[in-house]
């Protein structure tokens, strides 16, 4: 497929607003795919280069894409840049520069002009060489080729190269909407979406999925298991906020277990060859070589797939420390020092993988049967505490007891059989019951920062408020569900100032709401946020439509941030609008 009929596409889809419309139109393209470049189509068409852990990230400084744009086209970086400014977009600046240049070309030779026909594979190929080109010289290299690049393309594709190497695509289109649109692609009903969406939540590998659809067909998709290495999209818990309700979920049974307040962790285990995948399947490896070293030391076997919490811990008083203590390890640089300063301890709770078989379909006390034979406990790991519990009196017992411990709640979980391990979704299989005494809601919110407006007074010269708002799944959108400005110590503001960079242009395509921030920020920041009340509010748009007045939607009242940057959760993982709504009817 030519490059330039990809980028028609993409134009085609960041000009329309309805979901089903958008679903149409990537159809259309991607049927015209072949099953040798339908891998890395879809790549592209969620703004990557690679599956997210892999690692490897196109992201270019914003300088450098200026300097780019300016050798392709002629401009001072001067002039780039202010078009930069008033545009406010990366892509439609290119679009532009690179428009008015090939017609000034035109103008002067009245001839050809030199536009490459690229097709789709071979411009992978040479962003993919961009990503990879480090050590010294890197950035002169890097320019020089994607000047290169940018010179022989249409200035459509100029457009989303530059959005490419941005990190952002701006065509609305997240991973739920790309599977619907292969599985209509390729099956011609979107309903087989669901086949998809299984086995992408296996592997989490948008590439390997569409080329075995391609390749092989459905059928085979729907054989699609869990392979080492490539991380499985975590199963998550539904709230309850008492005991009594905890046990109604399980019908007067259930299994008990502390909810430790750490980093999740999915280990992969091959021989001597462990890797390690947070909750958003990003690989930190490289962050926990201390646990990498517990795992090897603690292996009964040689291959598996587990998963578990790291905590940070207190060796000598036998504690576990506080959230804010592990969230420190989450880094690139000092990670010697970091972990004599900060030890960890791994609290294991169960297994999806092992003697060469999945284990999502097993029952839950299978499954953790079989996590102790292939794990031996030891001072740095252990399995995550648990009980068997039949009345609310031993749930409560359990709850003050995790609390106790330093624990945030706990978790309850399905003995029955059906007690599968769901991976990707938020079911009643797993509940979880938390501590929340100090505020009226028992529960904090996950929340994306979606706009801001200037401080004033103290907080001049950074941003003093924020916007924030839940995710809509079935959507693909984002919703306001409260403002804030309570809670932010000086450091969380400079940091917010320095991560957040305003958007030029208007509020992004997949954001809901009717109020009109003074600046927009792409999604990218989750921040933890308790609150007295959820009200309906005719002011913001979280679940708006499942409400008895079409004009209401859900607004938390008295918001104020715990302290917490959520920063292993991407914006799609934000708390979404259903389980607002779930706790709304529960208040
Ligand atoms: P939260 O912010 O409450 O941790 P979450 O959205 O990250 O929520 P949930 O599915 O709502 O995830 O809650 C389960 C989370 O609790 C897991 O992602 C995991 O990180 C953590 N956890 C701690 N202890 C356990 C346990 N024993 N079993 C399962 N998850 C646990």
């Amino acid at each position: 497929m030519k490059f330039k009929d990809l980028c028609q596409c993409y134009y085609n889809l960041e000009n329309t607003q309805k979901k089903l419309e958008m679903v149409d139109i990537l159809a259309e393209t991607l049927a015209k795919a072949d099953e040798k470049e339908i891998g890395k189509i879809s790549l592209l068409t969620l703004g990557k280069l690679y599956p997210d852990f892999v690692g490897i990230e196109l992201m270019l400084a914003e300088k450098m894409a200026i300097k780019s744009l300016a050798l392709a086209t002629g401009k001072s970086e001067k002039a780039v840049q202010s078009s930069l400014e008033k545009i406010g977009d990366l892509g439609k600046t290119a679009h532009n520069l690179l428009e008015n240049k090939t017609q000034s070309t035109l103008l002067a030779f009245t001839g050809q002009q030199e536009i490459e026909q690229y097709d789709v594979l071979e411009i992978w190929k040479i962003l993919d060489n961009i990503a990879k080109i480090t050590g010294e010289g890197s950035t002169d290299k890097k320019i020089r080729i994607l000047s290169g690049l940018l010179s022989k393309v249409t200035s459509l594709e100029a457009r989303y190269i530059s959005r490419l190497i941005a990190g952002n695509l701006r065509t609305g289109v997240a991973a739920q909407l790309l599977l619907e649109a292969l599985s209509k692609a390729k099956t011609g009903d979107r309903e087989n979406k669901e086949f998809l969406e299984r086995a992408y939540n296996r592997c989490s590998d948008i590439e390997f999925v569409s080329t075995i659809l391609y390749e092989e067909g459905l059928e085979v998709v729907k054989q699609i298991e869990v392979k080492l290495f490539s991380p499985i999209k975590v199963m998550l818990a539904q709230r309850v906020s008492s005991s009594e309700e905890l046990l109604e979920r399980f019908n007067g049974s259930c299994s008990l277990e502390y909810k430790y307040d750490g980093l999740r962790v999915q280990i992969h285990k091959k021989n001597k060859d462990v890797r390690l995948f947070s909750r958003s399947t990003e690989n930190i490896t490289n962050q926990f070589p201390d646990v990498i070293q517990f795992i090897n030391d603690s292996a009964s076997k040689d291959e598996f797939i587990i998963e578990g919490e790291i905590v940070a811990f207190d060796h000598e008083k036998e504690t576990i420390l506080p959230f804010q203590n592990v969230s420190q390890r989450k880094r690139k640089h000092d990670i010697d020092q970091k972990i004599s300063e900060i030890p960890v301890r791994v609290y294991l709770f169960d297994v999806l993988y092992s003697d060469l078989k999945s284990r999502l379909d097993s029952a839950y006390l299978e499954r953790r049967e079989t996590l102790k034979e292939i794990i031996k406990e030891s001072n740095d790991i252990r399995f995550s505490h648990q009980i068997l519990a039949e009345n609310s009196d031993e749930i409560d017992e359990f709850f003050h007891q995790a609390i106790k411990d330093s624990c945030e709640g706990i978790m309850g979980k399905s003995i029955g059989e059906d007690s599968v391990y769901q991976a990707g979704a938020r079911g009643w299989n797993w509940v979880k019951y938390k501590a929340g005494y100090d505020a009226q809601l028992s529960d904090s919110f996950d929340l994306v920062i979606m706009g801001a407006e200037y401080g004033k007074g103290k907080r001049a010269g950074k941003y003093g408020a924020f916007l924030l708002g839940c995710y809509d799944k079935i959507e693909g959108v984002y919703q306001t569900f409260t403002k804030i400005g309570t809670g932010f110590t000086d450091e969380d503001l400079e940091f917010f100032f320095k991560e957040l960079k305003p958007l030029v242009r208007d509020k992004p395509k997949e954001y809901q709401s009717d109020i009109e921030s003074s600046i927009w920020f792409d999604p990218k920041i989750v921040i933890e946020v308790t609150g007295d009340e959820i009200t309906r509010s005719r002011l913001h748009s979280c679940s708006r439509g499942f409400m008895e007045s079409n004009l209401e939607g859900l607004a938390l009242r008295f918001p104020r941030f715990t302290g917490r940057i959520v920063d292993d959760k991407a914006p799609e993982q934000a708390t979404t609008n259903d389980e607002i709504r779930t706790i709304y009817l529960k208040q």
